[in-house]
C-alpha cells in the first residue's frame, strides 16, 4: 500500500541491504530468493523517489523475467522453499519464487501475461477487504490467477502493522484466511505481514490459524529452518543490475 509508512519501513531494509545483511549466512541456511513486487506501473513525473522504489515498470518488470528465462531460472512455489527447509534436502539451482503484494490490478495486466508467456508462477498475497476496490484485482481474477497456476496468500484483511496492540490478529490472519477459502474454494497456506512487521503474537497467531509459513522484512535472499514464519525476502526494483545481483548472488 501506498503509505508514507511503507516507504519508511522500505527505506530501512533497502538500508540494511546496501549494508550486506548478514555477513556470513548460517551453516543451514539455504539461497532461494523470495523476489517481492508491488504495483508493475510506469513511473509518473509526479511520483517522488521514494514511491519510484515501490513500482517496477511493465517494461523492466518483462526484462526481468526475460532475464530469469534467458539464463536457466524457474519459478517455484513457496511451498518448495518450506518443503527444502523442512527436510533439510539440497535446495534446487537457478530458481526463485516470484511473489506480489497488496493485490493491485497492475499486476494482473502487467506481470501476469509476462508470467503466462513463459511458463513462470507467482504468488499473490492479497488484502482480502480490498479486493474488488478500483485499482485492485477482483475474485474472479485471483480466480483465474489460480486456475492458472497461480497461488493466492494473504496479506491480512485492512493492512494494518500487526505489532500493533490493537490490532485484531483473529480478523487480521485467520479471517482473511477464511475469506480467501470462501471466494476461491482453496486454504491459503502462505501469509505476508504488512511492511514486513511481526513480533511473536503476530507469528503465534499465523501459526495458530494453520498457515505453513510467511514471508517478513525483505533482508536478502538466504533463509534457514527457523525462518519459516519470517522468511526473508528481496524487494525488486527497477534497477536491473541489483535484480541480477539478487538472483545469481553474484557480487
Ligand atoms: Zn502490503
Amino acid at each position: 500500500m501506498r503509505s508514507s509508512l511503507t516507504l519508511v519501513l522500505f527505506l530501512l531494509a533497502a538500508a540494511s541491504l546496501a549494508q550486506g545483511g548478514p555477513a556470513q549466512p548460517a551453516p543451514d541456511s539455504v539461497r532461494i530468493p523470495i523476489l517481492v513486487y508491488h504495483n508493475i506501473a510506469p513511473h509518473r513525473p509526479e511520483q517522488t523517489s521514494e514511491q519510484r522504489l515501490m513500482d517496477v515498470d511493465p517494461v523492466v518488470f518483462k526484462q526481468q523475467v526475460n532475464y530469469l528465462a534467458d539464463h536457466g531460472f524457474r519459478t517455484v512455489s513457496l511451498a518448495s522453499l518450506v518443503g527444502v527447509l523442512e527436510s533439510g534436502a539440497a535446495p534446487p539451482d537457478h530458481v526463485v519464487i516470484i511473489t506480489f503484494d497488496d493485490g493491485w490490478e497492475s499486476q494482473f495486466e502487467g506481470a501476469v501475461p509476462v508470467l503466462r508467456q513463459l511458463g513462470m508462477t507467482a504468488t499473490f498475497f492479497v488484502v482480502t477487504s480490498q479486493v474488488g476496490d478500483p485499482a485492485y484485482m477482483t475474485w474472479d481474477q485471483l480466480r483465474e490467477l489460480q486456475d492458472a497456476g497461480m497461488t493466492i496468500g494473504s496479506h491480512t484483511r485492512t493492512h494494518p502493522m500487526l505489532t500493533s496492540p490493537d490490532v485484531s490478529l483473529t480478523d487480521e490472519v485467520e479471517k482473511s484466511r477464511q475469506d480467501i477459502r470462501q471466494h476461491l474454494g482453496t486454504t491459503p497456506d502462505f501469509f505476508a505481514y504488512p511492511y514486513g512487521a511481526w513480533d511473536a503474537r503476530a507469528v503465534a497467531a499465523v501459526r495458530a490459524a494453520g498457515y505453513a509459513a510467511a514471508r517478513a522484512f525483505p533482508r536478502g535472499p538466504w533463509n534457514t529452518p527457523s525462518d519459516l514464519f519470517a522468511l526473508r525476502s528481496v524487494m525488486v526494483t527497477d534497477d536491473m543490475g541489483a535484480f541480477v545481483r539478487a538472483v545469481t548472488g553474484s557480487p
